[in-house]
């Protein structure tokens, strides 16, 4: 079928929820995809920020394929070895101790959530029930999630919402300070707030909130869903800030593709989620752990992350070489950057950069976000960076 025939029957039958790109694509390899009429694009999104290892992955199609000749699923009620091992080397890795499995990063929130009331409840009753978010935050799309989502935009039409969130401005501890009562039970917030605009919290503002945590016995709730699974070039962004999360959700990148989410937690929080009180039927199925494996094996690997940062490093320096009106500035950690450029200019921009074969996206008011595959190829790119070259220089 043609982009037009396709566009018509989704016109017709799929819900017009997402503002779509006139693309519709058909195959990849690497961070190379090909569009249904054969046009090929260097691809600087990842399905936003979740092909870490790529598109038809060798090591992901094998351990798939071996899997699903085994057992793609079997419920909770049941051990199988694929979640067991994930679980293991997550907490290996980064000093969590247990992990709650779910299938996106909005239910993963969910979950960091009632682990956090739970938490406050068992200890000091009702009452102790809010959550501290930061403004300009992302957190998910549920009836929970959005209210917990720092920006007023988020919080229409679907009401009620879910109470008991507060918020604060990001790397001002003061109003941090100020949000906080005998109400709040826990702070939550992105490391490096990525669909607000690719803005990196400040490292002293995040071991400030964890002093406060401390002082005030608040978990600190930290979400990873965009940032986790190599993203900034550690394995998860917390251990590039000197401080443990009590909980940390993840999602996107973590089966590399397959749909999957979870919960980690700390030894302070780890037994609050008991039988009966959390569950849901596809978490930690054996297909989608097969995939997460691969992902974990690769991305935990030294040279691995070393090699994030460094291509990372690359873009960022090639971007600002140019010395382009255009570029105000590069932010972000790792594969996960923003170009900002003049807020009006931006679709323009994108478009344009699109229609030359490099897919990119938005995030905030002003940023061309990149985040794509850690896989990347130097040869794809610079095949990428000489495109947006001739658009932001
Ligand atoms: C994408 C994202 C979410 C929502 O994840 P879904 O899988 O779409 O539910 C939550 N938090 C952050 C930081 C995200 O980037």
């Amino acid at each position: 079928m043609t982009y037009q025939e396709l566009k018509a029957d989704e016109n017709q039958y799929v819900m017009n929820t997402y503002g779509r790109f006139s693309i519709a694509l058909d195959h990849g390899e690497g961070a190379t995809l090909w569009d249904v009429e054969g046009k090929k694009y260097i691809d600087l999104t990842a399905g936003i920020g979740v092909n870490c290892l790529g598109y038809a992955n060798p090591k992901i199609t094998a351990a798939l394929t071996e899997q699903a000749g085994k057992l793609l699923h079997v419920s909770n009620l049941y051990t199988t070895a694929p979640m067991v091992e994930v679980a293991k080397k997550l907490c290996t890795e980064t000093g969590m101790s247990k992990v709650f499995f779910s299938n996106s990063g909005a239910e993963s929130n969910e979950g960091m959530i009632k682990l956090a009331r739970k938490y406050s409840y068992d200890k000091y009753g009702e009452g102790r029930a809010e959550i501290v978010t930061l403004n300009n935050s992302f957190h998910g799309r549920t009836v929970t999630t959005l209210k917990a989502t720092g920006q007023e935009k988020f919080h229409q039409y679907f009401f009620p919402f879910t109470e008991g969130f507060a918020y604060a401005n990001a790397n001002d501890i003061e109003s941090v300070r100020a949000a906080v009562s005998e109400h709040t039970c826990a702070i939550m917030m992105e490391l490096i707030q990525g669909e607000g605009g690719v803005l990196p919290l400040d490292p002293e503002f995040v071991k400030a909130v964890r002093a406060l945590c401390d002082e005030k016995d608040l978990l600190l709730l930290v979400d990873e869903v965009q940032t986790g699974v190599g993203r900034t070039g550690s394995l998860f962004c917390f251990q590039q800030y000197g401080i443990l999360p009590d909980v940390v959700t993840f999602a996107k990148g973590i089966a590399g593709g397959m749909p999957m989410g979870g919960v980690m937690a700390a030894p302070t929080c780890d037994t609050v989620l008991g039988p009966g009180t959390h569950a849901t039927t596809f978490g930690g199925t054996p297909i989608v752990c097969a995939a997460a494996k691969v992902v974990l094996d690769e991305v935990s690997q030294p040279e691995f992350l070393a090699a994030v940062k460094e291509k990372g490093e690359y873009i960022k320096n090639t971007v600002l070489s140019w010395k382009s009106d255009k570029v105000k500035d590069v932010r972000g950690m790792g594969l996960m950057l923003g170009i900002i450029v003049d807020a009006d200019a931006r679709a323009a921009l994108v478009s344009e950069i699109m229609d030359k074969g490099v897919l990119v996206i938005t995030a905030g008011k002003d940023a061309i976000r990149l985040l794509p595959p850690l896989t990347i190829r130097y040869e794809e790119l610079d095949e990428a960076l000489a495109v947006m070259k001739t658009v932001l220089a």
